[in-house]
């Protein structure tokens, strides 16, 4: 039994998971890939990092590490905003991961949400592919673009969120089942670095399901999501902050 379950490390879910477990909740983070755990498309990012979070804080320990592991981050030279920082993603994962296995009150778990467990018109937990459930009365969803995801490049259909990565349907069909209203929504990636353009259709909860500013599904309490399904400029900056706006809204819940 823990007190709050995220569903999805990416980078809403590993900063809300990150910011409850430092404020004393016991929290399970549980994600489909360790090897994707923080993820940024592609070979490098640049970065704005938001100040209070934890991309601020992986930003400043890869860029220290940049001694250690020569060219494994670049300053920017001079840039109109000056804390931008172009980082490379394998480094900002990996520093991700040791943070978050690191903390004793968060349990970094390899496995995929098939559905949610539901009684009383509230969440109890969660159901994963493996079989095993896993109990807490709050659940955060921070799935991305992971609902009912269908990447197309060119001629050939995968089920995947972004490029490499497995995406499963039983979560987006048990959310389904369960009453929720989801709306498709097709996001493009353009080519890069000599790489294909692609596709990718998800699902994202309609305005009628969610509360956007407490990050509520109102259908079942205890449940909770946030996490952008966007593909532009700063929206890794924006799933940060929506993160730790989310670990806020899951810790006021917490409080007497
Ligand atoms: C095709 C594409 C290209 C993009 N390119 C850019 C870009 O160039 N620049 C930019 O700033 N932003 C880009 N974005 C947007 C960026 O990916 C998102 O803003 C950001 O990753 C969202 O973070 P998130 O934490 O909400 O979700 P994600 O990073 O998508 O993380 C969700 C995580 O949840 C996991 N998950 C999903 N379902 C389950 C389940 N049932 N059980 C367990 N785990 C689950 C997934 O495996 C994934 O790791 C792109 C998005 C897409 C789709």
């Amino acid at each position: 039994m823990y007190d709050l379950i995220v569903v999805g490390a990416g980078i809403a879910g590993s900063e809300a998971a990150l910011a409850c477990a430092r404020e004393g909740l016991d929290v399970l983070l549980v994600t489909t890939s360790l090897d994707t755990v923080y993820n940024l498309a592609g070979d490098g990012a640049t970065l704005t990092p938001p100040p209070g979070t934890l991309m601020a804080e992986l930003v400043a320990e890869v860029r220290a590490e940049r001694g250690a592991a020569p060219g494994t981050v670049e300053a920017e030279e001079e840039t109109e905003v000056e804390t931008e920082v172009w980082v490379a993603t394998s480094a900002l994962h990996r520093a991700a991961k040791r943070t978050l296995e690191h903390h004793p009150k968060l349990h970094l778990l390899q496995s995929s949400v098939s559905s949610l467990l539901v009684e009383g018109g509230a969440v109890r937990g969660v159901a994963t592919w493996e079989g095993v459930d896993r109990l807490a009365p709050l659940v955060a969803l921070c799935a991305g673009s992971f609902l009912g995801a269908r990447l197309r490049v060119g001629e050939l259909t995968e089920v995947s969120g972004r490029l490499s990565e497995m995406a499963y349907d039983d979560l987006f069909e048990n959310l389904e089942a369960l009453g929720f209203v989801l709306e498709p929504e097709t996001l493009t990636a353009p080519s890069s670095r000599g790489s294909l353009p692609y596709t990718v259709r998800c699902s994202r909860f309609a305005a009628s399901e969610w509360e956007r500013e407490r990050f509520t599904l109102p259908r079942l309490s205890g449940l909770y999501a946030a996490g952008v399904c966007a593909v532009g400029e700063m929206s890794y900056e924006r799933a940060a902050q929506q993160g730790v706006a989310l670990a806020g809204a899951l810790l006021a819940s917490t409080s007497p």
